[in-house]
């Protein structure tokens, strides 16, 4: 009776040599949902999502996608298919335009029909980035950056769309800001799966959410169940 997941990983472990940096980790985010990663630094968080993308070779179990085994599909095949992610730093092309940077993100196949239709949709999105539009990327700010890294990813028409913590080192103005534009992203269909330190705005924003420990699930529940947890209140939200 279960919905098929959108996304579906089961029991994955991934190694760093002999180091076990996840171990019979399973998630599942159905169309349409946003879910959070959350964890202390070293849990194994980016590489929970390096694995889905496939940067990582999992170990043991098992990645679908859209009901497909993708486990053995190289990044760029789980691009095309719609899973994409924002990796954490920003990562744009500092020499080229913000519009260049943006034209990039349309590259895989399944973006470049209605890429001026996306474009327009990012532009709307992120006004900044219109009004700087033919300035080079890496003259932008770091705020700024972070919104093209988005935008850009928005450029791909991800199906899901994962973001490794897309507020690390903004101002908490900005943070707010990110998060609105994440939440706008959702908005418009985009399934999220989220790395966050930023736990309190988070779980404002996601509807589910995994707690990772030492390369483990440790917990998982809905928003509302975390924020009401005493563990996740005492680890994360300093209550
Ligand atoms: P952070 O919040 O600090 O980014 P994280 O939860 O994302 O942490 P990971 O970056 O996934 O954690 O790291 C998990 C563990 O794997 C850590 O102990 C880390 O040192 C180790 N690790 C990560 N990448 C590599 C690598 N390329 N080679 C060896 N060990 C690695």
């Amino acid at each position: 009776e279960t919905p098929m997941a959108l996304l579906e990983v089961q029991d994955i472990a991934v190694h760093y040599g002999d180091m076990c940096a996840l171990s019979s980790v399973s998630l599942a985010v159905e169309e349409g949902e946003a879910v959070a990663v959350l964890g202390a630094n070293a849990a194994g968080k980016t590489t929970l999502l390096r694995a889905i993308s496939g940067l990582v070779p999992v170990t043991a179990g098992a990645i679908r996608f859209d009901g497909d085994d993708i486990t053995a599909d190289p990044p760029h095949e789980r691009v095309e298919r719609g899973l994409v992610q924002v990796p954490e730093g920003r990562m744009v092309f500092p020499f080229l335009s913000v519009l260049d940077n943006l034209r990039l993100g349309a590259h895989a196949a399944r973006a470049r029909d209605g890429e001026a239709e996306t474009l327009e949709l990012a532009l709307e999105l992120f006004p900044r980035l219109r009004e700087r539009r033919e300035q080079m990327a890496g003259s932008l700010s770091g705020g700024e950056q972070q919104m093209l890294a988005l935008a850009r990813a928005l450029m791909t028409r991800p199906r899901l769309l994962m973001l490794d913590e897309p507020s690390l080192g903004l101002a908490p103005l900005l943070v707010r800001e990110v998060m609105e534009r994440v939440q706008d992203i959702h908005r418009e269909g985009v399934t999220v799966l989220m790395v966050e330190q930023n736990v309190a705005q988070t779980l404002k924003l996601v509807d589910r959410g995994s707690v990772l420990e030492n390369g483990v699930v440790a917990m998982s529940g809905s928003a509302e169940e975390l924020s009401a947890s005493d563990e996740v209140r005492r680890a994360y939200l300093g209550i």
